[in-house]
């Protein structure tokens, strides 16, 4: 039997259907969930996202806006912009997109967003609600996993889930979600030991390392349901050949394209072994920003007191 693709892209189409439709009730009422997005320095990669971003405001008729400040700013100046677009009220969502440049204290930055308008769900407070399973905004990428399990009917309540990755961003919230759902969880990471033995354990495996394949086949254990976050660009031939069992079509890719993307993830041997998992690209990537604008939408209502309770870490 062969392995089922979760489409991160339909799940994505899904989402902002029903929020297109969740904005306009807004907006008959007189409110437009606004987004500001605050982009320091020159980074490519940062540049394309908050690109992406402002444009899936724009196509859901949120209101956004982008400010963009050279790499030289200081920490005192961008806490003044923080403060500034955390009294102003057409702004629901305050999104400073890392990484800061050196000389900036981004930790004081982060913490200075007031956690009503804190869309990326990284304040200390949003995580304490998260741990506690109260209502808050989550961060991004776990949020849209779970959604993604969710509507995929995978089963997660008495599931084995392994996570493998710690960061605040993905791992730890991720944990968390899972565990809220009712999953027997455990977290891995670089000092773990045995990890393959660990993960095999795993009915929900989820792999966020920011290590180019590094899950092979004797990760998974067979049906599993396989959660694929890293992003990682192969630029050299070696490379993709040390990836791939067969390079050829990827090595192909690699003269066309310049580089070629590949998950934490074997891509062959999770179709192999896997029940069921997300590809890269198109499974867990799309759903990070659609899961902003949702947030951007609850964040919205929240603080309005219209929230329903939908989204919320319990
Ligand atoms: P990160 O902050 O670098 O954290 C990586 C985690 O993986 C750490 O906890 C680290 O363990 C663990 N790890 C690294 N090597 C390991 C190994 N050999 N064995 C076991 N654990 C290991 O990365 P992140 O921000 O969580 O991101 C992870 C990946 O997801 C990256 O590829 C990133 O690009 C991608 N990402 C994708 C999206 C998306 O929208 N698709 C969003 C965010 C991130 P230690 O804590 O012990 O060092």
């Amino acid at each position: 039997m062969s392995a089922t693709v979760l489409d991160g892209l339909k799940i994505r189409d899904e989402i902002q259907r029903e929020l297109e439709t969740e904005i306009r009730g807004l907006k008959s009422s007189g409110v437009t969930p606004g987004l500001a997005a605050v982009l320091v320095g020159e980074n490519p990669a940062s540049q394309i996202y908050v690109r992406s971003k402002v444009k899936a405001c724009e196509s859901l008729g949120l209101y956004s806006e982008k400010i963009e400040w050279p790499a030289s700013v200081t920490t005192e100046r961008l806490l003044g912009l923080v403060e500034n677009l955390n009294s102003r009220n057409e702004i629901d969502g305050i999104l400073v997109q890392l990484p800061l440049p050196p000389q900036v204290d981004t930790r004081r930055v982060l913490d200075a967003v007031d956690p009503a308008k804190d869309v990326d769900g990284f304040h200390p407070m949003n995580v304490g609600r998260l741990v506690a399973g109260r209502p808050g905004l989550v961060a991004c990428t776990p949020a849209g996993i779970l959604e993604l399990l969710k509507r995929s009917q995978i089963p997660i309540a008495g599931a084995r889930a392994v996570v493998i990755g710690r960061s605040d961003i993905v791992g730890k919230p991720m944990a968390l979600l899972l565990l809220h759902q009712h999953a027997t969880v455990t977290i891995c990471h670089s000092r773990t030991r045995d990890l393959p033995a660990v993960a095999r354990e795993a009915d929900i495996l989820v792999a966020a390392m920011g290590r180019p394949a590094f899950v092979t086949g004797d990760f998974i254990r067979p049906g599993a349901t396989v959660i694929d976050v890293g992003m990682n660009r192969l630029a050299t031939p070696e490379e993709v050949r040390r990836v791939y069992h067969d390079a050829s079509g990827p090595l192909s890719k690699l003269e066309s394209k310049g580089s070629v993307l590949v998950g934490d993830v074997q891509p062959e041997d999770v179709r192999e072994m896997a029940g069921a998992y997300t590809p890269v690209p198109g499974g867990v990537g799309p759903l990070t920003i659609a899961m902003l604008m949702s947030n951007t939408v609850r964040a919205a209502k929240l603080r309005r007191g219209r929230d329903t309770g939908v989204g919320t870490a319990a």
